[in-house]
């Protein structure tokens, strides 16, 4: 069971709303860095231990900063996340370079910027030789194959386009070695949203084993395991979160029995999670402005799937409650909608909710990861701004809402007033 709170009352939100009006994102720093603190003291059995956090779930360089403030580096995987971790201030081996199809571009920043580089691929061995060159330390991301299961979002790990296959990560250790690489790491990502706790812990396994593997086969000894994001948070009431302690005691039960004995000792972990560090302390907070009755009840929302796409995207499942009617019984079955000129624009479907009036807060909670971060501007959509909840109780605002001149920005005006339509 997971409980659905809310951080504000009513009367905070109604105050709130004044200053800035829905919709808005609202992100609480309390629940973040206890969060935060309860990962690193579960983790912290492993020296060394470091958690890179995704920056593509919340790409907000006031959170990151508080993250980096938490001990937290940076999982980045384009230039501008290069960026934004550089403006948090998380620097050098404190970024890990996680991309794929990766522009030489965007490896020449990775390398410039000190962060560590996961390869995609084998034939990115020989890229990025050609245009950075070979750094010292070096990752690599393995795709098992048939040898794991993969899940619903991400998929079958052999219909997956990401990381090396057996053979090749075999075969890409020495290589490197050859090109002057001397340290070396391993990551991989098999899973995305997954709160089974066995299946992050056989991940491990996994992992280790490949890593007695190499050492066996090709004397070298890696220096940390990667793995990955993919945990997944209680979006139903009825989901049990991951316990971070059992994980951490399952894994290192299987690197006492699997990597001490091999004499890879000093093999650290180091993990890439955003969705459970951030998911759950984020919710978007909406207001309802129309009702419509025809076949079925609607509850029309003022954000909508440019704001957040998830439940579109994947079917996912997102609780909603109402302001002031937490405990209220549910009355009716709505659809939740938002306003773009497309059917699945739904953030709730037949979803049982109290009276639902025009003016009331709709709140769409654990929405604090791949939120606001995978919005777009399809029918002319303007994103929502964010907001942080300090620890403090004050709140401040940490992006703007856009605005049409945002919209606007990448089309040069006076072009369009002078450009002939005829020719
Ligand atoms: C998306 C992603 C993550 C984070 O995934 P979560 O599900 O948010 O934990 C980590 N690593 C890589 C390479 C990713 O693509």
């Amino acid at each position: 069971m997971s409980e659905k709170t809310f951080p504000l009352s009513k009367t905070d939100l109604e105050e709130l709303v004044r200053r800035y009006p829905t919709p808005f994102y609202l992100y609480d720093e309390r629940g973040i860095r206890e969060n935060a603190r309860a990962l690193s003291r579960a983790f912290g059995i492993f020296p060394g231990f470091l958690e890179y956090f995704a920056v593509k779930a919340l790409p907000n360089p006031f959170i990151l900063k508080i993250l980096s403030g938490e001990g937290f580096g940076a999982d980045c995987s384009s230039y501008a996340e290069l960026l934004l971790a550089d403006m948090a201030g998380i620097r050098g081996e404190k970024i890990m370079f996680s991309s794929n199809e990766t522009p030489a571009g965007e490896y020449k920043a990775a390398r410039d910027a000190g962060a560590v580089i996961n390869l995609d691929d084998f034939t990115h061995i020989e890229y990025l030789e050609r245009h950075v060159g070979i750094p010292e330390l070096i990752s690599c991301r393995y795709n098992p194959g048939a040898a794991k299961s993969g899940n619903d979002i991400i998929g079958k790990p052999t219909e997956a386009k990401y990381g090396f296959t057996r053979d090749q990560i075999l075969r890409a250790y020495p290589l490197l070695a050859e090109k002057g690489a001397r340290r070396f790491g391993i990551h991989t990502m098999v899973a995305s949203n997954e709160l089974f706790l066995g299946y992050h812990i056989e991940t491990a396994r996994m992992l280790f084993e490949l890593a007695v593997e190499i050492k066996e086969k090709t004397g070298l000894a890696l220096e940390f395991i990667n793995l990955g994001g993919g945990v997944g948070i209680p979006y139903k009431i009825e989901d049990q979160a991951v316990d971070y302690r059992e994980l951490a005691g399952g894994i290192e039960d299987l690197y006492r029995r699997i990597i001490a004995p091999a004499g890879l000792g000093s093999l650290r972990i180091r993990l890439e999670w955003g969705r459970a560090i951030t998911g759950p302390h984020g919710w978007l907070v909406s207001t309802a402005i129309h009702t419509k009755s025809i076949y079925r009840e609607y509850i029309g929302l003022d954000s909508c799937m440019a704001d957040l796409m998830r439940p579109a995207l994947y079917g996912a499942y997102h609780h909603i409650t109402v302001a002031g009617k937490e405990t209220a019984p549910p009355a009716e079955t709505y659809d939740v909608v938002g306003s773009l000129c497309e059917n699945n624009d739904k953030f709730a479907i037949q979803r049982r909710l109290p009276k639902i009036n025009p003016g009331d807060f709709v709140i769409i909670h654990d929405a604090g990861a791949h939120g606001r971060a995978m919005g777009f501007n399809y029918n002319g959509k303007l994103r929502c701004g964010e907001l942080l909840l300090r620890s403090d109780g004050t709140v401040m605002q940490i992006r703007r809402p856009e605005t049409v001149e945002d919209y606007f920005a990448t089309l040069d005006k006076e072009a369009v007033k002078n450009f002939k339509g005829n020719l």
